[in-house]
């Protein structure tokens, strides 16, 4: 009689980590077929070229179009259950549709880095100590000679249910003490699973407010979701609360022993959330994101894909976190722009969070002050529900903004009299200013007075940027630095000056105007070691008074409750990009900084220099806000079939030579036209802004359409089409970019 096989296929299709979009089909050998039952998202060894990859099982199949002969076997199984569960199968599979992007690149991204090394997907394993019944019987003073031996065994009989090795290290004892107790049968040891979050015993300490009306309105449509697939956008003015909102919905879930994905643009603004929810929801929480160790992202990775973990905090790519019982996803500052991947596999984290709720039938909820137009013209369309909170919690008001006309003025480094007055007064009063200018260095030029040489980088068509503090020029597109010259290459003049202001110089600029007061910066220059963000936060609720200077970093989700002075610098910057979005992002950001203002009881006052008081966006967001702001630039938006109106996807091509990114594009587009609808409707190729970025000189070619079905169509012709041209003229790189917020 035959034996039964647990895995009744012949072949399986396996996802690799390489550049192609196709899966790879293996045989099945009959041993491996008797004894294991194979699941697709479970990893394999295969041979690949002349050497072995890992990859993983997508699925299996009685046929294959391959000739027997040309196929190989499957080397051997690394899981015993699958990594990726089909849930998060379906969605890579999705994802790589919908982006147009290699599957396996797709499925090894879903994978934390240490699960597409190999490594075994199990918890760590650690020591616990337990007192054995001759050790409870023991008179301890038995003991006395050996005071060490003593110590530990008095504390493992304290602990009945046994004692952790990090407890053991915590309370200083020995483990050699431990080990000579087992040899004498007075205690034992068993590994087990390291999972912190079992030693979870919280308490909850903060009592929390009674939510007003807009509040508890927005919570009730919010439970009333539960079991379903639904889109909410909670647009609530900064302050209005919405966190609380959140964690009110968050505990009526963990009561059901459900799990919460909850989502924040910025690693930066994770310890802060991690502590909030901490000291409200009594329950294991983890966090995600890339500052994290290999190991200790893979053990956050575990406890959530286990269950353990009630809620995962995370950045972007937590969207891929595997979750047992998964009953919500909740996307903060849902806006935000770092959501979007910019580089490879280029998802957009909120909209792949929404195909995923809506495969698993749980709902979503989109928080932000300043909703992206994606997100509020689904609101107007009825396919999310807006909940609008537009009063501040507590007793904070609403800070006012004012307009100060920079034309004619005279500026002391960049501010105007009526600024540095403000600031003065705010300071005199011990509360605190914060200074906002989106340029971080010292000044984005550095030029020759006698002959007019300007620093720019070697690799890229920009300026370099002016650090003085660390004594360099950088190139901030592609990190290049150099150190900072004296004498100008050109003519050898030492008549070199800066031009322009950024963070570094407001910084040094302010300190002798006002002597004792704490100036603390924040942006990437001055964040970059581990812990620099915790500090700096720190330093600022310790003092009063104080002047903060900071680029969009501080303008996310952070909350500074004696700021009551907000100055904007540049409300000018962006007004005149050449990227549509310019504007959006600009009123985003001076909203959002703006909200930093008069958080707590003080009332908060905000000044936005600009040399165009009298521009219509500015004027719109001053006097009536980002709602209406919003509403005008959608019906822009609309007037001229832009997205959200229209999709849009962009094919870039980019090649250390000048002229064979946008030869490529050019080819591609006279080969395909007679190919190509009516309705879809095609720009390019074209030079990017910044043509040659890091060596490589990028070319554009972008296609929008009122219907995605089309858009697809073109784009899956397209990306076929490039994958065999670059076979032969591998010089030239493409990327296809689906739903881009960056066009230019
Ligand atoms: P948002 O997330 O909208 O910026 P938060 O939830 O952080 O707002 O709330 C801002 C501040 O107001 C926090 O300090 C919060 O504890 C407090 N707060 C929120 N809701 C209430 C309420 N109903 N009553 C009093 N204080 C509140
Ligand atoms: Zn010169
Ligand atoms: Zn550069």
């Amino acid at each position: 009689m035959q034996e039964a096989l647990l895995t009744p296929y012949p072949y399986a299709q396996v996802a690799l980590p390489v550049p192609m979009r196709t899966l790879f089909d293996y045989k099945i050998p009959k041993a491996m077929a008797l004894r294991h039952a194979l699941q697709p998202g479970m990893r394999v060894k295969v041979p690949f070229g002349k050497g072995s990859r890992l990859g993983v099982i997508v699925s299996f199949s009685q046929t294959s179009e391959w000739d027997e002969s040309q196929l190989k076997s499957l080397t051997s199984l690394k899981d015993e259950a699958p990594v990726i569960p089909a849930e998060l199968m379906a969605l890579s599979e999705w994802a790589a549709r919908y982006y147009h992007h290699p599957i396996g690149d797709v499925i090894f991204h879903a994978l934390p880095v240490s699960l597409r090394k190999g490594e075994n997907a199990e918890f760590r394993t650690e020591n616990w100590w337990f007192v054995t019944e001759a050790g409870q019987a023991i008179d301890i003073e038995l003991l006395s000679r050996a005071p060490r031996q003593q110590d530990f065994l008095k504390a493992v009989q304290q602990h009945p249910n046994g004692m952790s090795q990090n407890a053991i290290s915590i309370l200083g004892l020995m483990p050699n003490a431990g080990k000579s107790l087992e040899e004498k049968g007075l205690v034992r040891r068993e590994q087990r699973a390291f999972n912190t979050a079992g030693e979870k015993h919280s308490h909850q300490t903060q009592v929390p407010p009674v939510l007003n009306r807009e509040q508890t309105m927005a919570m009730e449509e919010i439970l009333d979701m539960r079991n379903r697939f639904a889109v909410a956008l909670l647009d609530g003015i900064t302050g209005s609360g919405k966190t609380e909102v959140f964690l009110r919905v968050m505990e009526k879930l963990i009561a059901e022993d459900k799990q919460i994905l909850v989502m924040v643009p910025e690693i930066g603004l994770t310890p802060q959330t991690f502590k909030r929810f901490e000291n409200r929801l009594n329950t294991n929480i983890v966090l995600m994101h890339s500052n994290m160790t290999d190991r200790e992202r893979l053990d956050a990775w575990l406890l959530s894909s286990s269950g353990h973990a009630k809620v995962i905090i995370g950045t972007r790519s937590a969207a891929f976190v595997p979750a047992a019982n998964l009953g919500m996803i909740i996307i903060d500052e849902e806006h935000d722009a770092s959501y979007k991947q910019h580089e490879g596999f280029r998802y957009h984290a909120r909209d792949l969070a929404i195909k995923r709720a809506q495969n698993l039938s749980i709902p979503v909820l989109l928080a932000s002050a300043t909703p992206s137009f994606e997100s509020l013209a689904n609101a107007l369309q009825k396919r999310f529900t807006w909940l609008k909170l537009r009063q501040r919690a507590g007793n904070a008001h609403i800070p006012e903004m004012e307009r100060v006309d920079l034309r004619g003025q005279t500026l002391v480094h960049g501010f105007s009299e009526q600024a540095l007055q403000a600031m003065k007064r705010c300071l005199d009063q011990r509360e605190q200013v914060l200074i906002f200018l989106n340029r971080r260095g010292y000044a984005p030029t550095l030029m020759c007075h006698d002959c007019g040489w300007i620093a720019s980088c070697d690799h890229c068509d920009v300026n370099l940027t002016v650090h003085k503090r660390a004594n360099k020029l950088h190139c901030h597109h592609c990190d290049a630095q150099k150190a900072l010259i004296h004498t100008c290459p050109e003519c050898q003049s030492t008549e070199l000056f800066t031009v322009g202001e950024g963070t570094e110089q407001i910084e040094t600029q302010l300190s002798p105007l006002f002597k004792d007061v704490p100036i603390l910066r924040i942006d990437r220059d001055s964040t970059q070691r581990k812990s620099a963000m915790t500090q700096l936060t720190q330093k600022i609720h310790e003092h009063d008074q104080a002047i903060l200077i900071g680029t969009q970093m501080l303008a996310k989700g952070h909350h500074f409750p004696n700021v009551t002075l907000v100055i904007i610098m540049d409300a000018d910057a962006g007004l005149f990009s050449a990227d549509f979005r310019g504007m959006e992002r600009t009123a985003q950001l001076i909203t959002q900084v703006a909200g930093r203002a008069g958080r707590a009881k003080k009332p908060g006052h905000v000044l936005l220099q600009t040399y165009h008081p009298d521009h219509a966006a500015i004027e719109c967001l001053c006097t009536l806000g980002y709602e209406q702001f919003a509403l005008n630039g959608l019906s822009e938006r609309k007037a001229l079939s832009l997205p959200p109106f229209y999709h849009q996807v962009l094919i870039r091509a980019e090649s250390g030579n000048e002229q064979e990114a946008m030869q490529l594009l050019t080819k591609m587009r006279l080969e395909l036209e007679p190919h190509i609808p009516q309705d879809i409707s095609m720009v390019g190729p074209y030079t990017a802004i910044i043509v040659r970025k890091a060596g490589q000189h990028r070319a554009l070619l972008s296609l929008k359409s009122s219907h995605r079905a089309p858009l697809h169509q073109v784009t899956a012709m397209m990306t076929t089409w490039l994958e065999q041209a670059t076979r032969q003229q591998h010089k030239v790189r493409y990327a296809v970019d689906v739903d881009p917020l960056e066009t230019y």
